[in-house]
């Protein structure tokens, strides 16, 4: 059918503008956020304010009458996005940093700006097809199995609850082991899908802060001899505070025993696998039965997106499909997939645009010795500490782009106090965290574009702070 009648994209009138300043605003926004790129490794890496001074920049009476597009893009810039920690940052290192690469911010604007939709096959072939893609190339980049099947989600929070719900789908309510370095989403995630208190099972870790196979098999065993149902184990690929990795093979091992599903939160670490030095640290990742990654973090996307793997065929479907007479018409043949059938999203951007793109561009050899060079910073980090003894003791050494470290004969509080002077001063963006109720500073070195001498001025600041 033809349109006798042309409306224009977006009427100025109606919530829209006229071609020519689309164009001119959207290269404005561009020429942004490129400036923002160039000069990042010269401003703060993390900038907070009050919450006065900031709602007196962005807040006031709701705008009635439409307003200055350009003067509210500088605003948003300016104060908002300012007001940040910048986790792509090359001295961002607290917490988890997000390196995120251009094509992949790419990926994400073509996606947003064509208003993208994943849900279903018959409204999204195309969009599901990059994310089949995406999910095939991640499982072979981390060398999973063949079968494996999965769907992006918007973090390690809620992929763990999608693979959680699954587990649970497939093989029926009982306890869940995970330890006390397992992310605390986790047991929130498990909470939220209504595991009893009595159903979380928390096993202390050994001396590298690892699952202890020893204790697992043990408490399995008597909480069997009390009446309990063993259902699931929670290994985690790259803990958040150490970056330790458990014994994911032996506890393989013991799932397969107990016939027990096997989780592995990889969030933070499992990107590591993608490079033979750190699939080295990792034997065992692919028994999984589900485990998730945070392409967000070390694989160098724009917030959001997790992926939930799951290497049971079919069973992402079992749990979430849904039949309803309104959906029936996008319905397609065998083969296809609605990912509004594998998780608790529905309607859903496309988070595979950023990968596909990134991962097309860039090639996965690129995204492998970006992962090491995060890997070989952490060895630096570490190395330079241990260069000097009298003042600093390295507390767990460079694992998987993670160390932890203390100033000698300090406590708690000045360690904090360090980290909050070296932050405050927007140089470097860095943290302290608790091992075994002991404070150490930590630093996560994921970005590969942070240098030698990033590393070197930020440990000798907080020295001197
Ligand atoms: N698991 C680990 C090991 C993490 O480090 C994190 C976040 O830092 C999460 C899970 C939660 O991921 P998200 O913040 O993407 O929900």
């Amino acid at each position: 059918m033809t349109q006798d009648t042309h409306t224009p994209p977006y009427p100025p009138d109606i919530l829209g503008m006229e071609a020519e300043e689309m164009r001119r605003l959207g290269y404005r926004m561009v020429d942004l956020v490129v400036e923002n790129a160039l000069n990042r490794h010269a401003s703060p890496a993390i900038q907070a304010n009050t919450p006065e001074a900031l709602a007196q920049a962005l807040g006031g009476p709701l705008p009635e009458a439409p307003g200055d597009a350009d003067a509210a893009l500088d605003t948003l810039a300016r104060v908002a996005l300012a007001n940040m920690q910048h986790g792509d940052h090359p001295r961002y290192f607290a917490r988890v940093p997000g390196p995120a690469s251009f094509a992949a911010i790419l990926g994400e604007w073509l996606g947003t700006g064509f208003n993208t939709i994943a849900t279903s096959w018959g409204g999204g072939s195309g969009p599901s097809t990059v994310e089949l893609v995406a999910v095939r190339w991640l499982a072979e980049m981390l060398g999973l199995p063949e079968a494996t099947e999965g769907v992006l989600l918007s973090g390690g929070s809620l992929a763990s609850l999608t693979a959680f719900a699954t587990a649970r789908a497939e093989m029926g309510p009982g306890t869940a082991y995970f330890t006390d370095q397992t992310h605390s989403s986790l047991p929130r995630d498990l909470r939220l899908l209504g595991w009893a208190a009595d159903e979380l099972h928390m096993l202390p870790v050994d001396a590298g802060y690892r699952m202890d196979p020893a204790r697992l098999a043990a408490a399995i065993q008597a909480d069997r001899a009390r009446g309990r149902t063993p259902r699931m184990v929670i290994a985690t690929a790259g803990t958040t505070n150490t970056g330790a990795i458990d014994p994911l093979d032996e506890i393989a091992e013991i799932c397969a025993a107990h016939d027990l599903w096997l989780h592995v939160d990889g969030a933070y670490g499992a990107p590591a696998a993608i490079t033979a030095q750190g699939r080295a640290l990792m034997p065992g990742l692919a028994r999984a039965d589900s485990l998730v990654i945070d392409p967000h973090k070390w694989l160098f996307q724009p917030y959001d997106v997790g992926a939930c793997f799951v290497t049971r065929p079919g069973a992402l479907e079992r749990t979430f499909a849904m039949n309803p007479e309104y959906l029936r018409d996008v319905k397609t043949a065998p083969g296809t997939v609605n990912f509004g059938d594998r998780s608790p999203e529905l309607s859903r951007r496309s988070r595979a645009l950023k990968l596909w793109m990134s991962l097309t561009t860039y090639g996965a050899g690129r995204f492998r010795a970006a992962v090491a060079r995060g890997i070989a910073n952490a060895e630096f980090a570490e190395n330079y500490l241990r260069q000097n003894p009298a003042r600093w003791q390295v507390v767990t050494p460079a694992q998987i782009g993670v160390v932890t470290f203390a100033l000698v004969g300090a406590d708690a509080a000045e360690h904090a106090r360090r980290a909050k002077v070296v932050s405050d001063t927007g140089y470097a963006a860095v943290t302290s965290t608790l091992l075994n109720g002991v404070s150490v500073l930590r630093l996560c070195t994921i970005n590969p574009l942070t240098t030698e001498d990033d590393i070197r001025q930020t440990i000798d600041r907080l020295g001197a702070a």
